[in-house]
């Protein structure tokens, strides 16, 4: 209450952040903190971002202050983080009041301070003619600082409720829906098909992105202030629609996005071609200690390995196949090279649509853009030993860009492993939406209403699995709004 108070006589002051602005130090520029250096980083899984020091990040929060209009939380930052504000507390050296401004919009500004892409970077007023503020290493200056001095504490809530709600998946959005509803009183339980809590968190993002005890400990939290998690329990064929209707005045389906895109060329039945995820999975099984299933036990290890897809989640393959030992990894992808600057049609305060290079791509690896795959060869024993490519140009045909192969461009690489890193198509089959029928939409995500309803009463879907593969943090800004959502439900129809 006092930060809100203080908060409101600021803006209705008008200019005390310009003022501040006029006093502040005009030579001030961006800096990130860096990488481990290469050579150590390859040789664990441990996280390769290093942190700024408590001098720098005040320096950089300083250089908030230049801003009239902030576009980075109302317009881009999807959980309309307080961001100015919050920079000025830090600036000010009052990490408590800032992490306690933080903690207003962001139930676990630990994950998105390590791996969000900083929507709101892309949009930074200082960022039309010089370098964005360093908004994503300040949310997780602030975070970190309130883990180490013991200010992050479970907050359970006051009251409770008669009702409880049932989440049916635990990545970032089931566990956002989940901290809202269980703080507004409700008793919450979380269903989890995997051993561990987390979703994507946990299972896809590499360690050396985020490493998995920055998810435990939250889920240490969360348990603390009351919410039950059951994990390896798939709902809709472990535990059925009925039992949960016994339990549970309403359910909040948030499965993930969990099919992945295939490619069907000649060879793909071939042995050592696997789904991006598949690979991820079996690496961060192993950082945590939990057995792998026959058939689970992938590796790059001596192996010529390619990645076909040029994402995110093409960099996460190649970061893991290099830690592991590969021979050599390629990164192919069929789109051409972004531009190294915004193009006309993508000013600011839009999402620059330009190349990034990642802490991986930094690592090694061959990356080819323009290329299409035409077909996977093998060995006697079925094993895939080659892929066979070609260069393409896009070509504007009737309106749109199209792929058109060059002729006399056929190449190989040598691949002993083949990782489809080519995105998702939506939850797939899901057996409690499949049980119960429910809606889907022409890309095969659950059909929800403006609240978040499907086309069954009491229950709610909410994350990419309602609207697709997309950020953690739009996950975590759709599962705060399921919970309202639920909560209004409630309060009208009990
Ligand atoms: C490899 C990879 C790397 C990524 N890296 C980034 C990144 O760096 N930054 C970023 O912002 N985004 C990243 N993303 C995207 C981001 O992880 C997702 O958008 C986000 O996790 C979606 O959250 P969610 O809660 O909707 O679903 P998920 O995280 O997919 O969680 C869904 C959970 O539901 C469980 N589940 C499904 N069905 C059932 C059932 N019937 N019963 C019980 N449990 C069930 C699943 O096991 C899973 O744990 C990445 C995605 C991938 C694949
Ligand atoms: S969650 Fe992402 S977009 Fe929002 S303030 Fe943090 S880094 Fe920026």
């Amino acid at each position: 209450m006092r930060l809100w108070k203080e908060l409101y006589r600021k803006n209705t002051k008008n200019y005390g952040r310009l003022e501040m602005a006029a006093n502040m130090d005009q030579q001030t520029t961006r800096k990130e903190p860096g990488y481990r250096d290469i050579q150590e980083r390859l040789t664990d899984f441990r996280e390769v971002e290093k942190m700024l020091t408590l001098d720098e990040a005040k320096q950089q929060a300083e250089r908030c202050f230049s801003c009239g209009t902030p576009f980075c939380h109302g317009y881009a930052c999807p959980l309309a983080n307080i961001i100015p504000e919050t920079n000025e507390l830090v600036n000010a050296g009052r990490w408590q009041d800032a992490l306690e401004m933080l903690l207003v919009t962001h139930p676990f500004p630990e994950f998105t301070a390590r791996i969000c892409p900083a929507l709101c970077e892309g949009s930074c007023v200082l960022g039309i003619n010089e370098e964005p503020v360093t908004i994503r290493q300040l949310e997780k200056m602030i975070i970190e600082k309130g883990f180490a001095e013991g200010w992050v504490t479970p907050r359970p809530p006051l009251k409770r409720r008669s009702d409880s709600i049932a989440v049916i998946g635990s990545g970032p959005c089931g566990l956002a829906a989940a901290d809202r509803l269980n703080k507004e009183g409700f008793k919450v339980t979380v269903f989890e098909k995997d051993f561990y809590p987390g979703g994507l968190l946990m299972y896809g993002i590499p360690n050396f992105k985020l490493e998995k005890d920055v998810i435990e400990r939250r889920i240490k939290i969360m348990k603390e202030e009351g919410i039950t998690f059951e994990c390896s329990v798939t709902v809709g064929s472990d535990i059925s629609f009925n039992y949960l209707q016994k339990r549970f005045s309403a359910v909040i389906l948030t499965g993930g996005a969990q099919k992945s895109r295939d490619l069907d060329i000649p060879g793909r039945n071939l042995q050592g071609i696997y789904f991006a995820m598949e690979f991820l999975k079996a690496q961060n099984k192993r950082i945590v200690g939990e057995p792998l299933a026959l058939g689970e036990d992938i590796t790059a290890k001596d192996k010529n390995v390619v990645i076909i897809g040029g994402g995110d989640t093409g960099s996460d393959c190649l970061g893991t196949a290099l830690r592991q030992g590969a021979r050599q990894v390629y990164q192919v992808e069929i789109m051409p090279r972004a531009p190294e600057g915004r193009t006309g049609d993508n000013l600011w305060p839009l999402w620059p649509q330009i190349d990034r290079e990642s802490s991986s791509h930094k690592e090694g690896g061959i990356r080819y853009w323009c290329i299409t795959t035409k077909k996977f060869e093998g060995d006697k024993e079925g094993n895939v030993t080659r892929l066979h490519c070609a260069e393409v140009e896009w070509v504007k045909k009737e309106g749109c860009f199209i792929p058109a192969e060059k002729e006399n461009t056929d190449f190989t690489l040598d691949a002993e492993l083949v990782l489809l890193a080519l995105g998702f198509v939506g939850p797939g089959p899901d057996p409690l939406a499949d049980a119960l029928g429910l809606e889907r939409d022409e890309r095969g995500n659950i059909s929800v209403d403006d609240h978040h309803m499907t086309s069954m009463p009491g229950v709610f879907s909410a994350g990419d699995m309602a609207r697709g593969q997309s950020l953690v943090v739009r996950a975590m800004a759709d599962g705060i709004r399921v919970a309202e959502d639920v909560r209004s439900y409630l309060d009208t129809t009990l």
